[in-house]
């Protein structure tokens, strides 16, 4: 089971250990549904092809990682208590 002190560390620690992408842009905490990831800023951008292109986007290995996962952590109360 995961509380709140252990979400707050493990964010803490993921920003801490990856302030940027590999591509030189910052590394930004996301939230998509009850999952936190961290991810370089551009990947939230709507960019052009064209300028995907000359930023080497397509090539480039930007960081995308989940930090915290919450939905696996419901999952799990709810078999603990069935
Ligand atoms: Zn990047």
């Amino acid at each position: 089971m995961t509380d709140n002190y252990q979400v707050l560390a493990s964010i803490e620690a993921a920003q801490h250990d990856t302030p940027f992408c590999a591509c030189g842009a910052p590394a930004v905490l996301v939230g998509h549904d009850r999952n936190v990831w961290l991810e370089c800023s551009t990947l939230g951008e709507h960019r052009s092809a064209l300028r995907r292109l000359l930023a080497l986007d397509l090539v480039a290995d930007h960081t995308r990682r989940l930090v915290v996962d919450l939905a696996a952590d419901d999952a799990m109360r709810l078999e603990a208590a069935a």
